[in-house]
């Protein structure tokens, strides 16, 4: 194990590793006219390299009307691919294509299509965190964000899936009062926080507000104070009186909201709320891609126009 001097100055020769690695980002980014978008999941170093750093709402607006010539997007493939979808005629850049979201891939369009053939009155809702294979298939898009005033906006009376994640769909049902089918899918780093992590948290820290994902199992939102999606919480910790929070969602959230709110303290949930995922995205990947601008995100022509319709409806209702 090495010395704490030892740790010590292995970390600051790793800060002065990123400091170099995003001076010589911010460079180029300058030069190709980019905007580097980073999903609020994102490791602090890349979030502190990014133009904006928000939740998946947030980021396909940004993408949608950014001037910038180039988009890196640091996030999952799904988000880099929304941003295609919304703004086409950008070279879009997504620094770790291997970056993907297993809640994603829980909903196949083979799947949904047949679903369809067999429900033909069925509005199909798809969480944006589906492939665009999926998002052709479906009415529209929503996000955690929105997800409440898009449901709200469909046909009065038509039955309605929503997909893939089970635990936002629960949840909007009992919020709303309506009876969606759920697809079976769930984020797999929502799913694992548990009732005793919560109540573990709260005895460790009472007084402090809890605040989880609303992907997050029911009985844990039971025990919640509040189900918020991240920008949800962000805005909630602006507006409340209370200085602790246990936040029950990805770690890189917590990055975010101390930046934001330094007189605050903000505890984990639960320290396995890291998704290797989103963490697969470094700074390196990053200069990478700026300097070859590779790996490019294409989306299949043969779905492109249908799946930019589901989400441009969703654009046009928020
Ligand atoms: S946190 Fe969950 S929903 Fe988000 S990318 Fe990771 S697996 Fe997918």
């Amino acid at each position: 194990m090495p010395s704490n001097e030892t740790s010590s100055s292995m970390n600051s020769s790793w800060e002065q590793q990123q400091l170099e690695l995003k001076e010589k980002i911010l460079r180029l980014k300058a030069e190709r006219n980019a905007v580097i978008l980073a999903h609020s999941y994102q490791r602090r170093e890349v979030q502190e390299a990014a133009d904006l750093v928000g939740d998946s709402f947030q980021l396909a607006r940004a993408a949608q009307d950014t001037d910038a010539d180039i988009i890196v997007l640091a996030g999952v493939s799904f988000m880099a691919e929304t941003a295609k979808l919304l703004n086409p005629d950008k070279v879009v850049l997504h620094p770790e294509p291997g970056a993907t979201c297993p809640m994603a891939e829980m909903a196949e369009a083979k799947a949904v299509r047949e679903y369809r053939e067999k429900n033909p009155e069925t509005l199909v809702v798809s969480y944006v965190n589906t492939l665009a294979e999926v998002k052709a298939e479906s009415d529209i898009c929503c996000t955690s964000a929105n997800a409440q005033q898009v449901v709200e906006s469909l046909e009065p009376g038509r039955p309605v899936i929503f997909l893939p994640d089970r635990n936002l769909g629960d949840y909007l049902n009992k919020k709303i009062g309506i009876d969606m089918r759920l697809w079976d899918g769930y984020c797999p780093i929502h799913q694992r926080l548990t009732a005793g992590e919560i109540e573990e948290a709260r005895r460790l820290h009472p007084g402090a507000e809890v605040l989880v994902h609303p992907e997050c199992e029911p009985e844990v939102i039971g025990l919640a104070d509040r189900a918020l999606g991240t920008t949800g919480m962000v805005k909630h910790v602006a507006s409340s009186p209370g200085r602790e929070f246990i936040i029950g969602t990805e770690e890189g959230l917590l990055h975010k909201l101390r930046r934001e709110f330094p007189d605050r303290v903000f505890h984990l949930a639960a320290e396995h709320l890291v998704c290797p995922n989103m963490k697969s995205i470094n700074l390196k990947k990053i200069l990478d891609c700026l300097q070859d601008l590779e790996p490019r995100v294409e989306v299949p022509e043969e779905v492109f126009e249908k799946a930019r319709r589901s989400l441009t409806r969703m654009m046009e209702i928020v």
